[in-house]
Order: structure tokens, then C-alpha cells, then sequence
């Protein structure tokens, strides 16, 4: 037993119980077991794997988001908390450009460098290889040092604490309801191997991102107005050497990052090709239940290649497909924040926005916890 749950044994260590095992929920297992009894319910056969896995590992810098200050300045609180508890997965191989594009652009270069300025996001104003970038396609070209996540280490890590903090990690374990008992206890209704049991907790978080309004619907709490885009990833192979990342800025144009770890691999992402299909009339929405399209990849290499023109020699090597899930008011200022909210009852929703986010989300929820059971040891 931890020092923490030594000191608090009186009264037994509260339950709790966390509906996804992405980064967001795994992060909040390992800050919430330390104090609580926690059980971690994913549906998939391991943890990190839906959007956590699925996307480009930006370890954002701010830059991606010229039109949104309040999600800069999220990432930036956020950042020395992430650092702290992930430094070892945060990785600096290759430097990062951002490129304003010469025509359509929803910022123009000079409001990206004031932007820049303002929020103090450093850059040098610098073109990228002729072979990552057609630099006649931009208006702008700044590096900056954003890193990226070691998503292989980043696993190994959280895998390593989960067993270490002794959260009681339970995969392949779907939970299909929510209810309150009549002790005010929230009761949940897992399935496993087709067979359903329940689990009572003193609390609950659900961390499910594209699956958020199921368990609004269960608990009848609001439900959140979101647009869900079916999305495509591509993994290319590029050989050439020294590698970097390029994302041309802001609006229906493309972004190719290094996989981290991998030597040759790099996710490419294509604004208007990359989205299979959008809709905001379902509740819920799983890449799970998404019947895969066809790939786009070779029309993605054919608009791409106007901006990086080694993708003439790269290799297409497989697709990532996932939901992703955007609240509907924050999307006009293209804003990405995380959002946790507290229903009442014992019970909180995560919408996410950036990974960089998820241990100042965790260490926030301890708190509204830990307020919640001094509470509880008073009555
Ligand atoms: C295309 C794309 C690119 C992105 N690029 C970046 C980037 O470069 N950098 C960045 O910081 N962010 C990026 N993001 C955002 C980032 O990926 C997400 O904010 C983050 O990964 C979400 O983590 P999560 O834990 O909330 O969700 P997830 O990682 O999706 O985890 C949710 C988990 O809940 C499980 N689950 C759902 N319902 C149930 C249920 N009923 N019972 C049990 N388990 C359930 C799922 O199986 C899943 O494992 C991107 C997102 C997308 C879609």
C-alpha cells in the first residue's frame, strides 16, 4: 500500500471507475490510483489504441492553432506538466516547419509571426530541403524545435506505471450503461467474452472522445454538440535524409511528420482528402464501427506532391482510420481545447483536444476528487 493510502485508511480508498483506456483516461488511472481504488475499463485488446494511436504525435508547440490564442495557451501551461511525467517519450529527432500558404490561406504570414511574437512561440524564419518543400507554393516558411511523441515508449511507460500503481486495468471490457443506485453509488454494465456484469464506483470518468455522449445518454446529462470526421491517415515511407516535418498553414492544404522511432515511416494528412466523411447527426461515433472506406492515398500523394516533392519517391505503406470528434462551438476559431467537465453525481466527461493536455487534466480531476471525498468523510 502507498504512503497516501496508509494515511486516508479510516475510510476506505474511494472507487473509481474510468471508461477508456487512451491517454486521457490511462493518465488519469495512474495520477487517481496513487490516492484510489481505481479500475480502468477499456473495450479494445490493449490500451492507447483509438486516437491516442491514430494520429500524427505532435508534441504541440502552439503553432498549428494562429487562430485560436486560447488553445496556445492551453499547450503552454500544459507543457511542464506533460514534461515532467512523459519527458522520456517526448522526442526532438528532427525540427518542425510551418509554412503559410501562397493563396487561401485563413492567416495571412505576417498575423502567423505576429501571432508567433505575441504568445512567444520561437522561431527563425527558414526553408526546409527544396525536396520537403516547393518553397514557389508558400508565403512563409518558420523552424521551430515543436518535438513529437515516442508513441512506442510512451505505451511501454504507462504499461510499466499502470502495473506499478496498481490500477486494475480491465481490456477488452466494453462498458455498455450507466446508472445511479440508490445510495447514490454509479453502476456500471460492462460486457466481456458476451457476458455482462456490473461494477459500482463512488466515481466516474468517462474518457471514451469519439464514444463521449454514450454516457452522457446512459446518466441523462447534457449532450455535447459535436461534428464527427471520419478520418485517414497515411504512412509513407521516405528515405531521404536528414528528415523533417512540414505543415503548410491554415486551412485545406497538408502536413508530413517523422514517426518518431520509426526510421523511415512519416504520417501524411491532407485537409480536404484525409476526411472521408463528416457528421454532426450521430451521438457517438467509433472507428471500431466505421466500415473502412478505400484508401486515398494515391490522390493524397498526387495534391500533395505540389508542396513536398519527395513524395514523387515515397512509399505508401498502410492507412490509420479514426473518428475524430469536434465540438461544434469551438471549431469557426479552429480551436482545439480540452475540456473536462464535472456532470455532478460523482461523474466527469473528458472531450480532449492535444495529448500535451493530459496530465494537467489528470492532476485536476485528483483535485475535484480529493475535494469530493473530504466532503464525503464529513457526513
Ligand atoms: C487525425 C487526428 C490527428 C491528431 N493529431 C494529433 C497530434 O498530432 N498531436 C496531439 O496532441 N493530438 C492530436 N490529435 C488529438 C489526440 O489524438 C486526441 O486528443 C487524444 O489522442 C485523445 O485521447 P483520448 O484518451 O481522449 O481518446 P482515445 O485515445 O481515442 O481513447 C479512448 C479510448 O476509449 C475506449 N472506449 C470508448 N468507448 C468505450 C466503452 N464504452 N467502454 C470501454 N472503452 C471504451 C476506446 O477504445 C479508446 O481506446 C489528433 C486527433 C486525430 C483524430
Amino acid at each position: 500500500m502507498t504512503a497516501a493510502r496508509t494515511a486516508t485508511a479510516q475510510q476506505k480508498p474511494a472507487r473509481i471507475g474510468i471508461i477508456g483506456g487512451g491517454i486521457f483516461g490511462a493518465t488519469a488511472a495512474l495520477m487517481l490510483g496513487k490516492h484510489f481504488d481505481v479500475t480502468l475499463f477499456e473495450q479494445g485488446d490493449d490500451i492507447l489504441g483509438g486516437a491516442t494511436y491514430a494520429n500524427q504525435y505532435r508534441h504541440h508547440g502552439g503553432y498549428h492553432y494562429p487562430r485560436s490564442t486560447e488553445t496556445i495557451r492551453e499547450i503552454k501551461e500544459a507543457a511542464p506538466d506533460f514534461k515532467r511525467f512523459y519527458g522520456s517519450a517526448i522526442s526532438s529527432e528532427f525540427p518542425s516547419y510551418y509554412c503559410i500558404n501562397a493563396e487561401g490561406s485563413r492567416v495571412t504570414a505576417e498575423a502567423f509571426l505576429k501571432t508567433c511574437d505575441r504568445m512567444g512561440l520561437p522561431y527563425v524564419r527558414e526553408y526546409p530541403d527544396a525536396e520537403f518543400l516547393d518553397a514557389s507554393t508558400v508565403d512563409l516558411s518558420v523552424k521551430t524545435s515543436e518535438a513529437t511523441y515516442d508513441y512506442s515508449r510512451l505505451k511501454r511507460l504507462i504499461r510499466h506505471r499502470l502495473k506499478k500503481e496498481r490500477v486494475t486495468l480491465k481490456l477488452k471490457h466494453e462498458v455498455t450503461g450507466a446508472r445511479i443506485g440508490p445510495q447514490g453509488e454509479k453502476v456500471l454494465t460492462v460486457l466481456q467474452s458476451g457476458r455482462k456484469k456490473e461494477y459500482a464506483f463512488e466515481y466516474v470518468i468517462n474518457a471514451t472522445y469519439s464514444q463521449y455522449n454514450d454516457f452522457c445518454r446512459w446518466l441523462h446529462f447534457p449532450l455535447r454538440r459535436l461534428e464527427f470526421r471520419f478520418k485517414e491517415l497515411v504512412i509513407v515511407r521516405i528515405r531521404t535524409k536528414p528528415r523533417v516535418a512540414v505543415t503548410i498553414m491554415d486551412g485545406p492544404f497538408a502536413t508530413l511528420v517523422p514517426i518518431p522511432g520509426k526510421r523511415d515511416l512519416y504520417t501524411l494528412g491532407d485537409v480536404p482528402l484525409s476526411i472521408h466523411k463528416k457528421t454532426s447527426r450521430v451521438r457517438s461515433a467509433s472507428a471500431r464501427n466505421w466500415k473502412h472506406p478505400v484508401s486515398r492515398w494515391k490522390e493524397m500523394f498526387a495534391r500533395c506532391e505540389r508542396w513536398f516533392p519527395v513524395l514523387a519517391k515515397a512509399q505508401y505503406v498502410a492507412s490509420m482510420f479514426i473518428v475524430l470528434p469536434i465540438d461544434v462551438a469551438s471549431n469557426e476559431a479552429d480551436a482545439r481545447p480540452t475540456e473536462c467537465t464535472y456532470h455532478g453525481y460523482g461523474c466527469w466527461s473528458i472531450l480532449s483536444g492535444k495529448i500535451i493536455t493530459s496530465v494537467t487534466t489528470a492532476k485536476k480531476l485528483l483535485a475535484e476528487v480529493r475535494a469530493l471525498e473530504k466532503k464525503r468523510a464529513t457526513l
